[in-house]
């Protein structure tokens, strides 16, 4: 148990509940990270984890980030997350989302859910019949809806102050991006991109995604394995984790980094600092890729549509911009300078200071 508190205490965590239903074979563990700015927001995650350590550990660390994706945002939510030690494929039951409800019922509020990997809008459905306290409703019945549209918009953003920055230009047009999987975010990021009049060169496991993007764009299509090596202004990664690593950085030929991924840095503090001494110009992942989050707190908790107001002037774009000046100021990564923006507003929330949303 010490070892929980220890963890916990590391991160500054406020609560951890662990909950179960024999009858709905639930087990459970949510984690409240913080809820100085408001709320703790996060998905719900069904994941088979290997040990109880290992669920513990990553409701720790995901619902930590939370805060700090939301902090970054400008946004009046806190950090949470939740998971179910279940197999996603074979244990989800209508009842184990009922049941799992009902404790989050319990919390009043101080944790909102949402979907997560190995969860979908259904199970959003199911969880809404025990507890009001759900993001993420379909967007037929006035909810938040898929949340990649706008998570493109926002990495779009994120790559207008980048090059402005670092090519000095306001404008797209002849800018060449290679973007690594073109899914939900990357296909829509591609769009937006072209219609900016940029150049596209992509890469993806799954041919059904490569040949639409090659058709409705004209993009340039690479090998997975080659994306890194591409002579390119930005390079964009919209699938995996840690693709940003030591064997990948030596590869890089761009001068920025800017995508959807989460967790794109293999090491943080390693692979940041490495990036911003080759003069590589890194979009922190968690605030270029907050446009789903911002546009679920808009529609689900504001109840009102994610339009200008959302991504202007606190929007995307000037957190960027907020980070690539602290970046340069204090010669520090922007990695370090993305932390210290979300940490600085907490802090000022804390002391009663307002200028979040
Ligand atoms: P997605 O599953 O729709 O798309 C991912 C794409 O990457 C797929 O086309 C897949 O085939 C491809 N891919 C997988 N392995 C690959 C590899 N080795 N090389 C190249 N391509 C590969 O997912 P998504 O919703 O588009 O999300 C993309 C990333 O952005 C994820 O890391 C996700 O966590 C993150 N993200 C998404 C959102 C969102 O709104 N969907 C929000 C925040 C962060």
């Amino acid at each position: 148990m010490s070892e929980v508190f220890s963890g916990m205490v590391s991160c500054d965590h406020e609560e951890l509940i662990f909950v179960q239903d024999k009858s709905a074979n639930l087990r459970g563990i949510i984690a409240i990270h913080s809820t100085v700015l408001g709320p703790s927001l996060g998905g719900l995650r069904v994941w088979n984890y290997g040990s109880e350590r290992e669920a513990i550990e990553d409701v720790l660390r995901l619902s930590e980030a939370m805060t700090y994706k939301a902090a970054a945002a400008n946004l009046r939510i806190g950090g949470g997350k939740a998971v179910i030690i279940a197999d996603p494929r074979k244990d989800k039951t209508p009842e184990l989302f009922r049941a799992m409800g009902r404790f989050i019922e319990k919390l009043n509020g101080r944790y909102i859910t949402a979907e997560d990997v190995g969860t979908s809008v259904e199970d959003m459905e199911y969880l809404r019949e025990t507890t009001r306290y759900v993001t993420g409703r379909n967007s037929d019945e006035g909810g938040s809806g898929d949340p990649s549209p706008t998570t493109a918009n926002g990495v779009f953003e994120s790559i207008r102050v980048c090059v402005e920055e670092v090519m000095g230009r306001d404008t797209l047009e002849g800018i060449r991006v290679s973007v690594q999987g073109v899914g939900h975010v990357g296909y829509r990021l591609c769009r937006v991109l072209h219609e900016a009049g940029a150049e596209l060169v992509i890469t993806d496991v799954y041919a059904p995604n490569i040949e639409k993007v090659e058709k409705d764009f004209g993009a340039r299509v690479v090998s997975p394995d080659e994306i890194y090596d591409q002579e390119v202004d930005v390079f964009a990664p919209c699938a995996l984790g840690a693709v940003i690593n030591d064997s990948t950085i030596p590869r890089l030929r761009c001068k920025i980094v800017a995508g959807a991924a989460n967790n794109q840095l293999k090491d943080v503090k390693k692979h940041g600092r490495a990036l911003h001494e080759m003069g590589i110009l890194y979009a922190p992942d968690y605030v270029a890729n907050a446009g789903g989050l911002i546009n679920i707190y808009y529609r689900d908790i504001l109840g009102r549509p994610c339009d200008e107001e959302a991504w202007s002037p606190t929007g995307i774009y000037e957190n960027i911009k907020r980070i690539v000046e602290i970046s340069k100021s204090e010669g520090m990564p922007t990695s370090e300078a993305a932390n210290r923006l979300a940490m600085s507003r907490i802090e000022e929330a804390r002391l009663g200071k307002t200028g979040v949303n």
